[in-house]
């Protein structure tokens, strides 16, 4: 494999997740010959690793998003794929939502099919800098390992992951209990921690990873409780459809406050929802307890259990006894001034923020920061709701697109 050290690149995308490969694909769709011109930089070695493992470790089968949401720019792409490959019994009714192994495959096999010259490397960014007016080449990359080259212009597409919500009045408890209270991002229920431990485990908060987790561990046999602070919502998509249409967004785009954009962005997101599909297998379970509209009130130890560590968690609607492990589904509240190789950027050149959140400008720069760019969770406050979703790649590239072509052009 080639290295990045010492080179001079015009395009550089920080993260190769379902953005950043998106992004790459349709801009290489459109110039093929921006390939010698274009990296993808990521901690993982190979694309999209991140969201594989997080769906490998909730047990996720199915997306939630119908086929037409992927990577690539055709939209039926992935319904061709599986015709082609005789799998169109991995689309489910009723949005022909992909299973997690074919969109995998039909991932790797666009994304393959486009870049035989190398652009994806395995760099895990500690510093980003940005020499304004250093002639074409202005940001400076460092990684992990010291090494470095330049780029001309820098897409974060970096998601949310370091950003994992853990409400406050679980810190402490958490802080007490690590090995048994977990964030949801560093719980895999194939981990075998859970094997024959034969107490409860609990799961805190409303949204898909909620029921997902629920669903996958009480068909591995395991009691389950689910605790959410509101009543458990039943949707489909995570996010009203509208928000990926004009309308929708032109309004939005008409709001000239940042913070009463954020607003909207939480009202329409709200707690999250659980399927209709994943609803109906936890309400016929017997293993399964839902408590919507219960709060935790305390967490303590199960001093009697003889055989391990047990939690006994009091809630407004009663006690739960004999809890081997507690898994916070609770989330991810991106907030830019989490990522420490940004910090001397940030500090350097201050980024307007809202609730941790960058303002954009219309073309998702990270302005006062010329051509420094963001798409994913990054770029909610311009593209709304749907901008960390698989649908807010297309809606961030279209943002892109004419910088991005120019850039290539020079
Ligand atoms: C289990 C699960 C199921 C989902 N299902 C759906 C669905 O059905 N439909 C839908 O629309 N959305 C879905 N989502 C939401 C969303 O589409 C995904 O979270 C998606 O992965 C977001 O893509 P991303 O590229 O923004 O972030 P990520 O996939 O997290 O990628 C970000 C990348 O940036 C890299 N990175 C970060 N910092 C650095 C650094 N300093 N140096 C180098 N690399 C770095 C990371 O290694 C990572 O690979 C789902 C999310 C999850 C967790």
């Amino acid at each position: 494999m080639k290295t990045l050290a010492h080179r001079n690149i015009p395009i550089t995308i920080i993260g190769g997740g379902i953005h950043g490969v998106s992004i790459a694909i349709r801009l290489l769709r459109e110039v093929p010959t921006a390939a010698s011109r274009l990296t993808i930089v990521d901690r993982y070695p190979l694309p999209l690793t991140q969201w594989r493992r997080k769906t490998e470790c909730q047990g996720m089968t199915f997306l939630r998003s119908p086929a037409v949401h992927h990577i690539s720019p055709d939209a039926l792409g992935i319904v061709e794929y599986a015709e082609r490959h005789n799998r169109t019994s991995e689309l489910a009714p009723p949005y022909a939502q992909p299973s997690t192994q074919l969109f995998w495959d039909f991932c790797n096999a666009a994304f393959t099919e486009l870049t035989p010259p190398q652009i994806y490397y395995r760099f895990e960014v500690a510093k980003l800098r940005w020499d304004k007016g250093a002639g074409e080449f202005p940001f400076r990359l460092i990684s992990t390992n010291n090494e470095g080259f330049r780029s001309g212009c820098v897409i974060l597409a970096i998601g949310a992951d370091d950003c994992a919500y853990i409400p406050p009045e679980f810190m402490q408890w958490q802080r007490q209990y690590p090995e048994i209270i977990l964030h949801a991002s560093q719980f895999a229920i194939n981990a075998g921690n859970e094997q024959g431990s034969g107490g409860k485990i609990v799961i805190v908060g409303g949204g898909l990873t909620a029921g997902t987790l629920a669903k996958s561990l009480r068909e591995r046999g395991h009691g389950v409780a689910l605790i959410a602070r509101k009543e458990l919502k039943v949707e489909q998509f995570d996010f009203p459809p509208v928000w990926l249409g004009p309308k929708a967004l032109t309004e939005f785009a008409n709001e000239t406050d940042f913070l009463r954009r954020y607003d909207i962005i939480q009202q329409n997101r709200g707690e999250g929802s659980i399927t209709p599909d994943i609803m109906e297998s936890l309400v016929s379970a017997s293993n399964v307890d839902l408590y919507p509209k219960t709060c935790i009130r305390n967490i303590i130890a199960n001093e009697k259990c003889p055989v391990a560590r047990r939690l006994q968690i009091e809630t407004t609607r009663g006690t739960i006894t004999n809890v081997s492990r507690v898994i916070l589904a609770t989330g991810y509240q991106f907030d830019l001034r989490r990522y420490g190789f940004l910090a001397d950027l940030i500090a350097k050149h201050p980024i307007p923020l809202v609730r941790g959140l960058p303002c954009l400008d219309d073309d998702l720069q990270l302005y006062p920061v010329q051509n420094l760019f963001g798409s994913g969770s990054i770029a909610q406050l311009q593209i709304g709701p749907a901008a960390g979703n698989i649908a807010g790649a297309n809606l961030a590239y279209e943002r892109l697109r004419e910088k991005l072509l120019v850039l290539l052009s020079a």
